[in-house]
């Protein structure tokens, strides 16, 4: 594929092979001519590569691939060095198109593989899937990948192109909330949006593969707006909701404590009913509140007279929240809040006085579903990365997936993506059938099966990628990503503190 911009020259080989000097320095990457003489001064990995013999003034593009991955091809500054392309050839390689499909075997759960058939995907599943792709590509992919690293939070603009299409609506799932919304332009009504819409959905946005900014859209509402919409009175639900479904406001769950995580029954944030009975008072403290840095509405878990209640609390006097730096972005606003002398009105209360442990009980099936969805994908994505890398890495003169051990991790690492996949397409047909309470086993099961397949599948995708899977750029960069905090810490390609949550989910 080749779009020739008309300042570009043709060269031919011979003419780019002239200019081989350390002040004269062209290379060929793909067809096209670089200009690399000015470069040289900054080039990270330093002079020396670029003055190889099979280099300078050659055609790198072999040199080129194996050490860098192809969007360095597209930023500005590069796209600047290109001064042509060689005579009667074409470009092959091409980056990210769009909406597509990838055509690395594995790459795709295999309902979307023309050859393979499926029992639970409708025609109107497939569209869903190919509309929803092409809107993360188009709208999140990039802003996801600049601000994982830059540490801000996902910006208003993407939070009100995904409200124009009911994004927000539908990542809570089927339901009433989703009544008289026109579902990503009409796509699918909403009383026809079931588990595998959601699913789709889910398993679309693991795709951006980056976890901090993943988590700041919006993972606090995705925990925190269920027991609003399940507990909450018709007045607060008529007054806040819409605001959160159209991403003008954002909403977090804010139960742990640093005294109490597991250990939910144990917290200490109190809430005291004034002298009127009109209010709650609460005081305390919350920790590791996601998107909690720039949260409208707190749901909040707090010791009452009659035990353990739950308490919408708006961001007002009182209220105060700052930033905790974890192993991954800033981007998902994880943050610690104090609570000093904080009036909320006792009609904010979600579900009973004293019932909050129903309250919150009932949020894990929908938590765990999320988790699974995207732990199956996001395995998926790993082994994406390492079969694109065993094909172009090449050692002892053989490229890597001709050494047996190597085939026996890939085979191993499909396999354990294939099953997580697998069951939960089964178990995501039982949910469109089942009742709420019949669900929890098997996706407490399957969230325990999916996370400990991660583990597996992080660390062999770090052995494969050797150095580059502990690097933050260039090729192993998704690697790196989802096994960060090896070896102390499992690689958790999950929000960590609802795969640690899950642990208590299982004895519950
Ligand atoms: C990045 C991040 C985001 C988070 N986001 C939120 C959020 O949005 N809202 C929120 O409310 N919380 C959030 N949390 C907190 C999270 O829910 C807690 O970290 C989690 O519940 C575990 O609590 P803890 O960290 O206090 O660990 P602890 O409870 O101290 O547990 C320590 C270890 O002991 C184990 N353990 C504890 N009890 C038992 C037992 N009975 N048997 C066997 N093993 C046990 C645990 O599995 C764990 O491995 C977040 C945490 C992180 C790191």
């Amino acid at each position: 594929m080749s779009l020739q911009s008309p300042h570009l020259k043709e060269f031919t080989r011979d003419e780019v092979a002239e200019h081989c000097r350390i002040d004269d320095l062209w290379i060929i990457i793909d067809a096209k001519v670089y200009d690399l003489t000015k470069l040289k001064a900054f080039h990270p990995g330093g002079l020396s590569v670029l003055l190889d013999e099979d280099v300078a003034g050659c055609d790198a593009t072999e040199a080129f691939y194996s050490l860098h991955r192809h969007e360095v091809l597209e930023k500005t500054q590069t796209k600047k060095l290109q001064i042509g392309t060689i005579r009667g050839e074409t470009s092959k390689l091409h980056g990210r198109i769009s909406g597509a499909l990838s055509l690395v075997p594995y790459a795709e759960p295999n309902w979307l593989a023309p050859e393979y058939h499926s029992a639970y995907y409708s025609e109107n599943h497939r569209q869903f899937q190919k509309a929803v792709r092409r809107f993360i590509d188009d709208v999140l992919y990039d802003e996801a990948q600049v601000r994982e690293e830059s540490g801000e939070r996902p910006s208003q603009a993407v939070f009100d192109k995904m409200a124009e299409a009911n994004m927000h609506a539908m990542r809570l799932g089927p339901g009433k909330h989703l009544a008289g919304r026109k579902l990503l332009n009409g796509i699918v009504k909403p009383e026809e949006f079931d588990y595998f819409h959601e699913l789709i959905l889910m398993q679309e946005f693991s795709r951006i593969s980056t976890r901090g900014y993943g988590d700041g859209v919006v993972a606090g509402m995705l925990i925190g707006a269920p027991p609003l919409i399940n507990f909450g009175s018709a007045e607060l639900k008529a007054r806040i909701l819409p605001d959160i479904l159209d991403g003008k406001k954002f909403i977090c769950l804010a139960i742990t404590e640093a005294h109490a995580g597991s250990d939910v029954m144990g917290l200490k944030t109190t809430a005291v009913k004034s002298d009127d009975g009109e209010h709650w008072i609460i005081n305390g403290t919350k920790k590791w509140i996601t998107n909690g840095t720039f949260a409208d509405y707190f749901v909040v878990g707090c010791k009452t007279e009659d035990g353990f209640t739950v308490i919408l609390v708006e961001r007002g006097d009182g209220l105060n929240t700052r930033p905790i730096k974890t192993t991954y972005s800033a981007s998902a606003g994880t943050a610690y809040i104090t609570f000093e002398d904080v009036q909320v009105p006792v009609g904010n209360t979600l579900g009973e006085e004293g019932g909050g442990i129903f309250v919150m009980l009932s949020n894990f099936n929908h938590e765990r579903f999320i988790m699974c969805c995207s732990s199956a994908r996001t395995q998926r994505l790993v082994v994406e990365e390492c079969l694109k890398w065993v094909t172009q890495r090449e050692a002892f003169g053989k490229p890597l997936h001709a050494q047996a051990v190597i085939r026996s991790k890939l085979a191993a690492m499909i396999s354990r993506a294939e099953s997580c996949q697998h069951w939960l397409e089964n178990i995501t047909y039982q949910m469109c059938n089942m009742s709420y309470k019949q669900q929890s086993r098997q996706l407490a099961l399957l969230k325990s099966h999916s996370t400990r397949c991660a583990q597996d599948t992080a660390r062999d995708a770090v052995q494969v990628f050797g150095g580059r899977g502990v690097t933050k750029t260039g090729m192993g960069k998704f690697i790196e990503h989802d096994s960060s905090g090896l070896p102390s810490l499992p690689p958790l390609p999950l929000p960590f503190h609802l795969y640690k949550r899950s642990s208590l989910c299982l004895v519950l």
